[in-house]
């Protein structure tokens, strides 16, 4: 057996900050720059991440998988526990705004999920910018970096010409030095599910991050509730690999069903070894499937039956994420349950689409974004509803509009009269003919009633005709006495009630 001794593995980065303050700038001069020539050529990347090998000052060539989607729910502690993506955030901050509500917002994520991170003081190419008013409003923030007082690294940069950027990326590995970022390249696998979708020829693809361990091509991986032999593994270029290591992006093919974005996975050399882990795991599975929800659910006597709605929720930022999500927690109702799938900042995805695609009750909601087009494209196709808005009241009541749409009709016994037997005529099988006063309310024909003895409920029938001294009537008023045949599984005895009742739709 081999020894399983720890290696450094490469940083995972994100990049983050205020919209148009050039995030996506600076991962495209990256990829230009540092994704190595003969990669770059030719080849189009097409997963959001992509490595690079960095040579620093110093001389020493450095890996460095970067996240390439600015905003990515990546950014977040995933939801097991496993790791998170991110090692290390550039904070993009523009030298000629400063800091504005996305920075504030970025910095606080950094915060809760401890994140060690660099500021990138972007566009001091521009003749307005001002690097210095913006470490000041960053110091407003408590973000005191370097030369201004503090111990966050801080790089001046421009993300249009490339000044800078290199000495940004040797920070970059000075800090994921300091946090002294290790792998054990023997053991197997283990990581998070970077992004997923289906695709057409080969099925469900994913795009994983390796936290830990050699990934090798059929592995046995369990995420969320599947297990599945790994059919194909390929590098963020595409290229078809046997085995990557720890930090890298790659693809994955062979996955039974989509699984959720940022899930973790683990890899198992044997089928039996993944199947005990599952076991073990008893994940239980987060994606509810809703049948067709009908549109009268009969209610049995006590019993409530509730309707669950998928939802999805994509918003600009953060803070606006967890408001939205309180929000949609309160509009349920007893009988319409919204059921929060999916959630997360950035555009809404084809991928959102398919995680709430569990029927046409479906609904995706976003704030300050936008579906992609192949999202909308999608959900047509599947019948699910995007509606998107940038005042929270409106989407209160724009749901609550829908929540009142998609409530069952629930069927109720309202009572229409009470009347008890006097007298039985004849028998004749279930039918009955029978004579009787009324107690309350009225005798109708063609109703239903239950049979009550002795307070309790005996049976139920109908009212088949009807009459008073001898004549066919509809109706018979309270204090009247009458004559009907009735139909009941269960004979009607003479001392008995019946309770009229109609069928009533709420
Ligand atoms: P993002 O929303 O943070 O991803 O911002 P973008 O990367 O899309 O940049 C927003 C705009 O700022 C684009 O028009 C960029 O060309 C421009 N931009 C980004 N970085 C720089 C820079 O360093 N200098 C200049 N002059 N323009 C920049």
């Amino acid at each position: 057996m081999k020894e399983n001794n720890h290696i450094e593995r490469p940083p995972v980065v994100v990049v983050v900050g205020h919209i148009d303050h050039g995030k996506s700038t600076l991962l495209d001069f990256i990829r230009q720059t540092e994704v190595t020539a003969s990669e770059a050529g030719g080849i189009t990347q097409h997963v959001s991440a992509y490595e690079i090998i960095h040579q620093t000052k110093a001389g020493a060539k450095k890996k460095i998988t970067f996240i390439d989607t600015p905003g990515h729910e990546a950014f977040c502690t995933m939801r097991q526990t496993c790791s998170r993506i991110a090692d290390v955030a550039i904070l993009v901050v523009s030298a000629e705004d400063g800091v504005k509500a996305q920075t504030e917002e970025a910095i606080r994520v950094i915060r809760e999920n401890k994140i060690p991170f660099v500021v990138a003081i972007n566009k001091i190419d521009k003749e307005n910018s001002n690097a210095q008013k913006t470490r000041q409003d960053l110091a407003e923030k408590n973000v005191l970096v370097e030369d201004y007082g503090g111990n966050v690294p801080v790089a001046e940069i421009s993300a249009k010409t490339g000044q800078g950027v290199a000495e940004l990326l040797d920070l970059v590995l000075l800090v994921a030095e300091l946090e002294d970022l290790k792998t054990a390249p023997n053991s197997r696998a283990t990581g998070l599910v970077l992004e997923a979708h289906m695709n057409q020829k080969v099925g469900n693809i994913a795009t994983l991050i390796i936290k830990n361990g050699t990934l090798t091509n059929g592995d046995h991986l369990v995420i969320g509730d599947q297990t599945f032999r790994i059919k194909r593994l390929n590098n963020f270029l595409g290229e078809q690999i046997k085995e990557a290591s720890a930090s890298a992006p790659v693809e994955i093919y062979g996955l039974g069903k989509l699984p959720e974005v940022g899930a973790c996975f683990f890899a198992f050399a044997d089928k039996k070894e993944a199947e005990s882990f599952l076991k073990d795991q008893k994940i239980t599975p987060k994606l509810i499937r809703v049948a067709h929800i009908a549109n009268t659910i009969p209610q049995a006597e006590g019993e409530i039956k509730q309707v669950i709605i998928p939802i999805g929720i994509k918003t600009d930022v953060l803070g606006t994420l967890s408001a939205i999500e309180r929000e949609v927690k309160k509009l349920s109702t007893p009988l319409v349950h919204l059921e929060i799938i999916t959630k997360g900042v950035g555009k809404i995805s084809e991928n959102d689409v398919r995680l709430v695609s569990s029927g046409q009750d479906a609904i995706i909601i976003g704030f300050n974004v936008t579906p992609d087009s192949s999202a909308k494209d999608l959900a047509e196709k599947f019948g699910i509803t995007i509606q998107t808005f940038d005042i929270i009241y409106k989407l209160s009541e724009w749901l609550t509009t829908e929540i009142k749409k998609r409530t069952p009709k629930v069927t109720v016994e309202e009572v229409l009269g009470k009347i008890k037997v006097l007298k039985i005529f004849s028998v004749n099988r279930d039918k009955q003919v029978l004579g009787g006063t009324v107690l309350s309310g009225s005798m109708i024909l063609g109703k239903q009633f239950r049979v009550i003895r002795r307070d309790s409920v005996l049976s139920r029938g109908k009212v088949l005709e009807l009459e008073t001294q001898k004549i066919k009537v509809k109706e018979v008023a309270k204090d009247k006495m009458f004559g009907a045949l009735v139909e009941s599984k269960i004979g009607v005895a003479i001392g008995d009630v019946l309770e009229i009742f109609d069928l009533v739709e709420k």
